[in-house]
């Protein structure tokens, strides 16, 4: 189990522990107040002038109503045949009305939407470049939640296409040493920086250990979604690129009100989210 994280996680559980004595005090002071016992009802108190509890403010967003995901496949569908390669796949051979999410690099580590994301409860995959995400691989341990996965995305984010093979493996397999060390668990799934490969990277994806190269099918960027499938549409299956997006990169907008479009786009075009891990 990695050191950081596992510190982390249990400062985090000492802090609740803490949190949750304050709150046993304050609830024996409140009981003290009344002197214990029950307090006569009021005629005011039984029918209280209420107002509404609003389901939503400026600051914190509607969440939208998501499809529930088909039970993950008995089996995983059969992947294209790579030889001593890993198989590449920018979309999963399925039917089912699913599409999933990817989320890459890991710069920003925004706490709004790990708290989003923890309400939504949908799966997602953290493809991780340990230059990006490496100084604070707690916030992604915690968003592991549920059983998010983390997944490889290289030590230091360089295309590699044309790259020898030292030089390649050394940066796969570099960091699902990393994540292996970080997370107590290794990666089973690969992206290549900004998608650039060669068959060089798919043979050293595969002597890392890695089950296959994941491209994309969408890819959402600050200003909307891009439909790199050459559809106008989401398709069964379709890998949905997104990224941990700093500030800067997002034009005034944040992190959770792109989560959100994103969300709602899947859903109106009748897509449940669904755990690539379950079918890859
Ligand atoms: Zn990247």
């Amino acid at each position: 189990m990695g050191t950081r994280a596992g510190q982390q996680r249990r400062a985090g559980a000492s802090v609740r522990r803490g949190l949750l004595a304050v709150l046993a005090a304050a609830a024996v002071l409140a009981g003290s107040c009344t002197g214990g016992g029950r307090a006569p009802v009021t005629p005011e108190q039984n029918h209280p002038a209420h107002t509404p509890t609003p389901t939503h403010s400026p600051t914190r967003p509607a969440l939208p109503r998501l499809l529930s995901p088909p039970p993950p496949p008995r089996e995983k569908p059969v992947l294209p045949a790579a030889g001593r390669s890993a198989p590449v796949l920018d979309r999963v051979p399925t039917r089912d009305r699913v599409v999933f999410l990817t989320i890459d690099d890991g710069i920003a580590k925004d706490p709004r939407f790990a708290r989003l994301m923890r309400q939504l409860r949908v799966p997602f995959s953290m493809f991780l470049t340990d230059s990006m995400a490496g100084d604070d691989y707690g916030y992604f341990d915690r968003l592991r939640h549920g059983g998010n996965r983390v997944q490889n995305h290289t030590l230091t984010h360089p295309s590699l296409t044309g790259l020898p093979y030292a030089r390649q493996r050394a940066e796969i397999c570099g960091q699902q040493a990393r994540l292996k060390r970080e997370f107590g668990r290794t990666p089973t799934l690969f992206r290549p920086p900004r998608g650039h490969y060669d068959r060089t990277t798919l043979r050293a994806v595969a002597d890392c250990g890695l089950r296959a190269s994941l491209l994309w099918g969408v890819n959402m960027q600050p200003d909307g979604l891009r439909y790199d499938n050459g559809a106008d549409r989401l398709r069964p299956g379709e890998i949905v690129l997104f990224h941990f997006f700093p500030p800067e990169r997002l034009g005034g907008r944040t992190l959770t009100d792109l989560t959100l479009e994103l969300l709602r786009t899947i859903t109106e075009q009748g897509y449940a989210v669904a755990r690539i891990e379950d079918y890859v």
